[in-house]
């Protein structure tokens, strides 16, 4: 699936900036235009391979490029303000060759939470392909007015794309480690996960082809109801034969794997990937449409474990509308199973986020007017001072 992504903020720079290295390393060729936007000139100092002209510095008069805090209404009103600069960053990206675009951002900061839906809404009215939202939730332990931020930009967010894929750095975070050190390993794992979908069905110089392919097709019709998606992953090793002319054979013996171990090879693996960790830990059981993909040395894809798999997906999200194919790729070392979830319902997490950022809003509320008094009573002198004029 051909891409044009749009990073917004730090963490949809930083996020993006990850999807070039990645798209670069697998030679899958995904990415047909990307650009960061930010209102801070440091964060866009920061980027390693999206190249200097391709990073949009926004709000200049209003924020001198010192960012704009955790002030997401202001970093809506920015991006209103300056969208026909990011417009026109997006003016030589041949747009009639890509099958979406991918907004992506940090939902509890200011820049991406405030401006991501502006984008995505300037996006959509100009153009027919489906654009996408990406969504990092903050972490819980990065405080009230982020996770208001996050609530808010959500809500916001969801309604202006086709679909928004979310990722939530709190189920992620490792146990004993900060949020801000494991930014680095966190956004490699995002990277994998949508790296995968998005490359799925694209197919390479010399690479094998699908017996029955992903296409980009089926990527937006899992996506077509709109709401909120989330992916599953696993993977194992496995050892990769080589390629010689049309056979495949293990260091020279003609190749001959155990069709039963290569069926519960994927099974188990379609398991894994729907029942562990997934980008936004939810129940599946409501989900409205799936997607299984099943990537590794084509020798591995077994066609009944794909099915059987897709069958089980059937029966976990109680979903009529699950697809599934092969993405052929040699020399990861891996056989995997990637679950896309379109259409979540069933996300206690999204309740939690709700709820803490109501209680948070109230009490910034109270703190204000409360802080408001006692200010009044400080400067009180029983009207015997006078002020200058
Ligand atoms: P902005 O620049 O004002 O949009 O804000 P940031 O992008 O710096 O931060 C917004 C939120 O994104 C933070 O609260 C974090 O939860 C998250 N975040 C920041 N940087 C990263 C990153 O590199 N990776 C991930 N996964 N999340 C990040």
């Amino acid at each position: 699936m051909k891409l044009v992504l749009i990073g917004i903020g730090q963490a949809g720079g930083k996020i993006v900036d990850e999807f070039i290295a990645y798209d670069a390393a697998t030679g899958a060729n995904v990415v047909r235009g990307a650009i960061a936007v930010n209102t801070a000139k440091a964060d866009l100092e920061g980027i390693d391979h999206l190249p200097r002209d391709r990073r949009i510095l926004i709000g200049q008069g209003r924020v001198k490029g010192h960012g704009v805090g955790a002030d997401n209404e202001l970093g809506a009103e920015i991006a209103e303000e300056d969208i026909d600069e990011i417009q026109g960053a997006l003016d030589g990206v041949p747009v009639h060759e890509v099958d979406a675009f991918l907004v992506v951002a940090g939902l509890g900061g200011g820049t991406g939470s405030g401006g991501a839906p502006v984008i995505a809404r300037h996006l959509k009215r100009i153009h027919t392909e489906p654009v996408y939202g990406l969504g990092i939730l903050p972490g819980n332990d990065e405080g009230g007015i982020y996770t208001l931020n996050a609530a808010r930009s959500l809500k916001t967010f969801v309604d202006e794309v086709d679909n928004l894929l979310v990722f939530d750095n709190d189920a992620w975070r490792q146990t004993g480690e900060s949020l801000k050190g494991g930014y680095d390993a966190l956004n490699a794992e995002l990277v994998k996960r949508f790296g995968v979908l998005f490359s799925a069905g694209e197919i390479r110089a010399g690479g094998d082809v699908a017996e029955s392919v992903v296409d980009s097709s089926e990527i937006i019709n899992t996506l077509a109801g709109g709401g909120i998606s989330s992916l599953g992953y696993a993977e194992v090793d496995v050892e990769e034969p080589e390629r010689q002319g049309l056979l495949s054979r293990f260091r020279g013996e003609e190749i001959s794997l155990d069709a039963t171990q290569t069926t519960n090879r994927i099974t188990s693996l379609v398991r894994k990937a729907t029942l562990g960790r997934l980008t936004l830990p939810c129940d599946v059981s409501g989900t409205e449409r799936a997607l299984l993909v099943a990537a590794g040395p084509p020798e591995y894809l077994n066609r009944k474990g794909i099915e059987r798999g897709r069958k089980w997906l059937e029966e976990q999200t109680g979903s009529m509308e699950v697809r599934g194919g092969d993405f052929p790729r040699r020399g990861e070392g891996t056989v995997a199973a990637l679950v896309l979830l379109g259409g979540v319902t069933n996300v206690p997490r999204v309740k939690e986020l709700q709820q803490v950022a109501v209680e948070a809003q109230r009490n910034i509320g109270e703190i204000t007017e409360e802080s408001e008094d006692r200010f009044a009573d400080l400067m009180d002198s029983d009207d015997e001072l006078e002020s200058l004029f």
